[in-house]
């Protein structure tokens, strides 16, 4: 099983070195033919206008919804959960509309209103602690039926999944908790048993 790390913009990096502690192959992804050699994908944060041009100048958005459509998982972030969300706010922009959730950008106040935080995720049968980074990140405002809400904070949902999509709008990869990132293994190795 091999997962890919979108390598447009942002901290890919990182996400490829949480990955390779929870003892998966990573490899960075910089066009969208090698989307053919893994198995799933995540979209790092960074900055979601900068990432959607790239991707945009290098055709990954239909190359990501082929991959969506051959039911192979995607994992976004902070950026990568606003390039997936359904519908974006502050302002409005265009997204993949790959999970049915309303993000609302920069809604946790500025970059000195970054924050570090721990909370409870339903990633198993019991809740698990996980550690939770937010860097100018967005808020999720409305989270669709097909939904399932994974991760709060304050009340509000921070972390989703709808199917083979799951999304954050915090840094698993800037903290040392490996939890999410071996969940999502989790959600590929299902989609991809062999
Ligand atoms: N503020 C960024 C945006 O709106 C996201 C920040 C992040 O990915 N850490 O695109």
């Amino acid at each position: 099983m091999r997962i890919g790390v979108l390598a447009l913009q942002g901290d890919f990096a990182l996400h490829a070195e949480a990955l390779r502690r929870v003892g998966v192959e990573a490899v960075e992804v910089r066009k969208p033919a090698e989307l053919e050699a893994v198995d799933g994908l995540i979209i790092p944060g960074g900055e979601s206008t900068t990432l959607l041009k790239l991707m945009e100048a290098w055709g990954f958005v239909p190359a990501l919804e082929k991959f969506h459509a051959q039911g192979r998982p995607i994992f976004g972030t902070c950026a990568g959960l606003i390039v997936l969300a359904r519908e974006v706010l502050n302002p409005p922009q265009f997204s993949l509309g790959l999970i049915d959730v309303t993000v609302e950008r920069n809604a946790y106040g500025r970059q000195r209103e970054s924050f570090e935080t721990e909370g409870e995720a339903a990633l198993g049968r019991e809740p698990v602690p996980i550690k939770m980074v937010f860097i100018r990140a967005p808020r999720i405002r409305r989270v669709g039926p097909a939904v399932t809400p994974l991760a709060g904070h304050r009340g509000e949902c921070v972390m989703a999944r709808e199917g083979s999509v799951l999304a954050a709008a915090f840094h698993p990869e800037l903290t040392d908790d490996p939890a999410v990132h071996r969940y999502f293994a989790g959600m590929v190795e299902a989609a991809h048993p062999c």
